[in-house]
């Protein structure tokens, strides 16, 4: 790196690129917050800066916040300070995307002392990992904890020596019980942040309350210490063109489209040459405008003022006005270039990079659409980890094609037949295809639900195609002819019976003790009303039709049985093995016995699986 600078030239660092990562609730928003609030409060350090889509606390600030720890956490920043993403959560974290990685430098996760790890938590370590982004993670709302008196504003380590033993058990409970413990399971050596030796290997866990501010210094110190030593090649700031990702598409009065960037290396000036990814292909256009927030705007409030800048050098967040900007891809890389020349090579590459992303394969599979390549790669990606099979990836709305692809696959495969999208619409004529296809379509805007909609869904149907297997099959059934309850003897049989192992329904055929076919069960009475079945325990009435003289074939207070075919049988005790009564598994032993006795052989088979169920069950 060394011959790269002029001599005698410190190298400059830009802002590390930070994002704020976790499940629903546990406090990301609160936390940004709580950091520019109290960095707004060290006014006469400097506050902060606002850009587009992120705010950054400078290093004078974050040396006043963390002065009290500067025995823990002894820094002398070098890095000019901290970019923060002002919007967290995953949607827009997926947007800040290059080839094989991210933008964002570092991220804080943030759990909840109270809840510890839930499914967006995970989701989220998946996504850091795929993106290969280091991260800490935020331990918050410890004012949460049972005993824990506040101490607001202070750093974590100073308010904890104030805590009683108690709170400090409860602390201790969370960290090791839950946090190291889950962590440990997931690959990852975690510690508190204090107690750790070597930063490379052990993710560092900051305790913080977003609402009283205990252990934002800790965090903000931690943060710039641990980006500022381990990543400093990639924080070397290049005076050369800027590189960047659009975080945003969106209409601006009087400006047209424009794009919400993050710039994370080089300069961008107001005339640049600029290149990036559109829904037809790479767009090349000169940059007319850039724009920052008026100083002191509260970009939450509406009509934010902004100001024309000539020239904005990484890391930062600006938006920038070109022509031609109506079909720029949120996700998509931003570079500017030197020369045309230079500018249709960009272009090649930008293409290369959605081509890994937008595909259609010959296969079956399901069809994902999401409106920005960020969102679409993290679905991607998502499905993959699932070994879930794609059809097609792609940006924008859903159409009719789609839904056509979709119900070939749904034929094949109906879970496969699915249309995943994310923050897009159904155009009018796929809805007039999808009312006659059964292409199932899952909507929503976050990507953790789809994710979830897709498993509940997959499963259901799964635990429906299972149980119409199950109604398929005939089931092991037994009853007895109760005594004085024969209504008639034949063609069809009326007797009143008694159920005493297993199932019976209408169309079941039946044998005796000896083995002898006796006809099919025509229907089953209580009083007036058909039965669709009748269980263990239950007195009904039943008509028999086919092979059957009561008085010659069977008896009063004769057994009767369920022919159970030996296919079905096979099946009840393998997929089913789980979802038979053990009472129905004996009933089974029983007919296969009789049906071995009667000469078929092949019953031995079926008996010696019954007795490995079984003695599983004794055993368990
Ligand atoms: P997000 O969905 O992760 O962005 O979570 P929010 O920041 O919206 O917080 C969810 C809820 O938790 C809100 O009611 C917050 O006021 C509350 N909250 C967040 N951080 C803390 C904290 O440190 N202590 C307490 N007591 N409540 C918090």
């Amino acid at each position: 790196m060394s011959q790269v600078q002029p001599q005698g030239q410190t190298k400059k660092l830009r802002q590390p690129i930070v994002v704020v990562l976790g499940h629903v609730d546990h406090g990301k928003t609160s936390l940004l917050d709580k950091i520019r609030s109290t960095a707004i409060a060290a006014r006469e350090a400097g506050g902060i800066t606002q850009h587009i889509g992120a705010s950054i606390v400078p290093s004078a600030v974050i040396e006043k916040i963390s002065e009290p720890l500067k025995k823990i956490v002894p820094i002398k920043l070098a890095i000019p300070g901290l970019l923060f993403i002002d919007t967290p959560g995953h949607e827009l974290f997926s947007n800040l995307r290059k080839r094989g990685g991210s933008i964002a430098d570092f991220a804080i996760l943030v759990i909840d002392v109270t809840k510890g790890l839930q499914d967006q938590t995970f989701e989220a370590i998946d996504l850091l990992k795929s993106r290969k982004v280091p991260f800490l993670i935020a331990a918050n709302k410890i004012d949460r904890l049972p005993g824990w008196e506040s101490n607001p504003d202070q750093p974590f380590v100073v308010s904890y020596q104030n805590q009683s033993r108690r709170a400090k058990e409860e602390l201790e409970r969370v960290i090791y019980g839950i946090i190291v413990t889950k962590f440990s399971e997931l690959g990852f050596q975690t510690e508190l942040y204090t107690k750790i030796k070597d930063f490379t290997k052990t993710v560092a866990i900051v305790p913080v309350s977003a609402k009283t501010g205990e252990g934002i210094p800790d965090l903000l110190a931690v943060l710039a210490g641990l980006t500022q030593q381990y990543l400093k090649n990639r924080l070397i700031f290049a005076e050369g063109p800027a590189k960047g990702s659009v975080l945003e598409v969106k209409e601006a009065e009087g400006l047209g489209t424009v794009i919400d960037t993050i710039i994370y290396d080089g300069i961008i000036r107001v005339g640049d040459i600029i290149v990036l990814n559109g829904k037809n292909g790479p767009i090349i256009t000169n940059v007319r405008s850039l724009l920052m927030p008026a100083p002191l705007s509260d970009l939450r409030a509406k009509g934010t003022r902004f100001v024309n800048v000539s020239e904005v050098y990484a890391a930062a967040g600006v938006r920038i006005a070109a022509p031609d900007l109506e079909n720029a891809l949120a996700g998509s890389s931003i570079y500017v270039a030197n020369s045309v020349e230079e500018a249709n090579e960009l272009s090649k590459t930008l293409q290369s990079e959605v081509k890994e992303l937008i595909f259609k394969a010959d296969k079956d599979g399901i069809i994902i659409k999401a409106d920005t390549l960020g969102t679409l790669e993290a679905l991607i990606e998502a499905f993959k980890r699932m070994n879930i099979p794609i059809r097609v990836a792609d940006i924008g709305n859903i159409s009719k094609s789609d839904v056509l692809e979709a119900s070939l696959t749904a034929k094949k495969n109906r879970s496969l037949g699915v249309i995943i999208a994310f923050n897009v619409k159904i155009l009018p004529e796929a809805e007039a295809e999808l009312a006659n296809s059964n292409v199932k379509v899952i909507q929503n805007n976050i990507i953790y639900h789809l994710i979830e909609e897709y498993e509940n869904w997959s499963e259901n149907l799964k635990r429906e195609e299972l149980q119409k297997e199950l109604d398929s099959l005939i089931r092991p059934g037994k009853f007895k002819i109760l005594p004085g309850y024969v209504f008639r003897r034949s063609d069809p049989a009326i007797v009143g019976v008694e159920v005493n192992g297993g199932i019976i329904k209408p169309g079941y055929p039946l044998i005796n003790e000896k083995g002898k076919e006796l006809g099919r069960i025509m229907a089953i009475k209580d009083k007036d009303k058909s039965l669709e079945f009748a269980k263990v325990g239950q007195a009904v009435a039943i008509s028999i039709e086919g092979k059957i003289l009561i008085g010659r074939h069977a008896n009063e207070g004769d057994e009767i049985y369920t022919d159970v075919p030996l296919e079905h049988a096979m099946k009840l005790v393998s997929q089913f093995k789980n979802v038979i009564s053990n009472d129905e598994l004996l009933t089974l032993k029983e007919i296969a016995e009789i049906k071995k006795n009667s000469g078929f052989k092949e019953y031995n088979l079926l008996l010696s699986k019954i007795k490995d169920i079984l003695d599983k069950k004794i055993n368990s």
